[in-house]
C-alpha cells in the first residue's frame, strides 16, 4: 500500500485507519509503584556481607566470596521464579575464566598456584528469563553485575563491598524480576546478573555471544551499573536525572540511540520524578561497561548510570587517607534513589515488551521538497500501523510525529535533506515500539 499526501497531513493528524489512544497505563503503574526500596536494600545488604565478590575469590562454599553471592542470587531469583507460573527460568551460566594475573599485591598467589595445578577457574553469570506470552522470540535484557573488586582487579582477599558498583544494579535486575514475574508480557525479559565485570565485561561478552550463537532476536539491552548514589565527590546532586548512555556512530542514527530515546520517552511519560539525561557516547570516557558486548554486536544497548559519581568509593581498598573514607560502602546508596531507577528500567523494559517490534528495513529517499519512506511490514499479531517521526538533524530527540495507518509506505511534502525520520509500529492497545530509522 502506498500514500501520498501532503505538509498539511503532518500537521493535522491522522492519515488512514484508526489511530489507537496512548498506551494503557494501568498496568504499568500498579508494577511501577510494586518496586520497592526495602526489596532494593535487602539485596545490596546480602551482597556487601559477602565480603568480597572479586570474580577470583571463593566460589565453592563458605559465606565469602563470589560463590556465596552467585548462591544467594540464584536462590532468590528461584524463589521468585515461584511465583511466575512457570515462566520464569533460572540458570546458572558458566564458562572459564581467563588466567588471573598478578596483582600488583600478590593476592592472587593462591589462584595462580590453582591455575599451576591444572585447576579450571569459572565463573558464573545468574541469568533469569521471563518468557514472552505473545512473542517470546523476541528478547530485552536488563542487567547489573554482581561482581566487585577492590584497589587491585585482582585482589581476591581484601573486602571489596561493592555497594554501588555494582550492588545497585544487580538490585535493580532483581527487584525487576520479581516485579514482572507474574505479568504476562508480550516479550521474553532476560535478567542478568553478571560476574567478571571488573576483570574485562567477561560475563556479558560470555553471555552476547551465547546470544548470537543462538541467533536470538535481542531487540534491546540496558546495564545498570553505579546507580545508586546521588551525590558525586564535587558535592553535587542531583537526584532526580539519570544519565542514559549510547553509542556515538558514524551515520546519524544508531539503533542504541532509538533506545535511548526510547528509555528517556518511558520515563517523562511514566517516572516524572527521574528525569533522563541523553549522553551520546558509548560509556563514561576511558571507561566501560556490560552493554559495550551487546552494542558491538548491533544490539541496541544502553549504560544508567548516577549523574555525579564518587570516585573515592569505586575500586578503592576500604581505609582512610587524609581524613578521607575511602571504599565502596553501604553507607554511600541512596535507596530512595534507586527505587526511582529501578522504575525507569520497568517503564522501558514494560513498554518495549508490550508494544510491537519495530519496524524493519526503513528506506527514505526524496529531495529538499519530499521524503519517501518505506518499511517492511511489522509482524505483530496486534499491530494496527505506524508513526512517521521527525526531527531535525541537530535535535536529540523525534520533535514531531504523525499517525500513516497501516500502510509501509509514506510520501511527505516535508525536506528530506533537512531532519531525520523514523518509524515506529503501534498496536491495537495504544503501545509504540522502539523508532527503526533508515540508515543514511
Ligand atoms: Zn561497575
Amino acid at each position: 500500500m502506498f500514500v501520498r499526501h501532503v505538509l498539511s497531513a503532518l500537521i493535522s493528524g491522522a492519515l488512514g485507519g484508526q489511530e489507537p489512544a496512548s498506551e494503557p497505563a494501568g498496568d504499568l503503574r500498579e508494577a511501577l509503584t510494586a518496586i520497592s526500596e526495602s526489596e532494593l536494600r535487602a539485596t545490596v545488604e546480602a551482597l556487601v556481607a559477602c565480603g568480597t565478590r572479586n570474580t577470583y575469590s571463593e566460589t565453592e562454599e563458605g559465606p565469602r566470596g563470589v560463590g556465596a553471592a552467585r548462591r544467594w542470587l540464584k536462590a532468590r531469583l528461584d524463589a521468585v521464579a515461584a511465583t511466575s507460573g512457570g515462566r520464569l527460568l533460572v540458570e546458572e551460566q558458566w564458562f572459564d575464566l581467563p588466567g588471573p594475573r598478578r596483582g600488583r599485591r600478590g593476592g592472587v598467589a593462591g589462584l595462580a598456584d590453582a591455575a599451576a595445578g591444572g585447576a579450571a577457574l569459572r565463573g558464573a553469570n545468574v541469568i533469569a528469563t521471563l518468557r514472552g506470552t505473545r512473542e517470546p522470540e523476541r528478547i530485552y535484557v536488563v542487567g547489573g553485575h554482581y561482581d566487585s573488586r577492590a584497589s587491585d582487579t585482582y585482589d581476591v582477599a581484601s573486602d571489596a563491598p561493592g555497594a554501588n558498583d555494582d550492588a545497585s544494579g544487580t538490585a535493580v535486575v532483581l527487584e525487576l524480576a520479581r516485579v514482572l514475574a507474574a505479568v504476562p508480557l508480550d516479550a521474553t525479559v532476560v535478567f542478568a546478573c553478571y560476574t567478571g565485570e571488573e576483570q574485562g565485561l567477561l560475563g556479558s561478552i560470555h553471555h552476547a555471544q551465547l546470544l548470537a550463537e543462538q541467533k536470538a532476536q535481542v531487540a534491546g539491552m540496558i546495564t545498570n551499573d553505579i546507580v545508586g548514589n546521588s551525590r558525586g565527590d564535587d558535592g553535587q546532586s542531583e537526584p532526580g536525572f539519570l544519565r542514559v548512555f549510547s553509542r556515538s556512530t558514524p551515520g546519524s542514527d544508531a539503533p542504541s540511540r532509538q533506545w535511548a530515546r526510547f528509555a528517556a520517552e518511558a520515563m517523562r511519560l511514566h517516572v516524572p520524578e527521574l528525569a533522563p539525561r541523553l549522553v551520546f557516547r558509548l560509556d563514561r570516557l576511558g571507561r566501560g561497561g556490560d552493554h559495550r558486548p551487546f552494542d558491538e554486536r548491533g544490539v541496541p544497548a544502553l549504560r544508567f548510570s548516577e549523574p555525579h559519581e564518587a570516585y573515592t568509593r569505586q575500586h578503592q581498598d576500604l581505609r582512610e587517607e587524609g581524613g578521607v573514607r575511602y571504599g565502596d560502602v553501604l553507607e554511600g546508596v541512596d535507596f530512595a534513589y534507586l527505587q526511582r531507577v529501578a522504575r525507569a528500567n520497568l517503564a522501558t523494559l514494560f513498554r518495549a515488551a508490550q508494544a510491537p517490534a519495530s519496524p524493519r528495513e526503513v528506506r527514505v529517499r526524496g529531495s529538499g521538497i519530499t521524503v519517501d519512506l518505506r518499511w517492511e511490514a511489522a509482524t505483530s499479531a496486534d499491530l494496527v500501523g505506524y508513526e512517521v517521526m521527525r526531527r531535525a538533524t541537530t535535535a536529540p530527540d523525534w520533535e514531531e510525529r504523525v499517525w500513516s495507518g497501516p500502510a509501509t509506505r509514506v510520501e511527505l511534502a516535508l525536506s528530506a535533506d533537512d531532519y531525520l525520520y523514523g518509524v515506529r509500529a503501534v498496536d491495537r492497545d495504544g503501545w509504540r515500539s522502539p523508532v527503526a530509522a533508515p540508515r543514511d
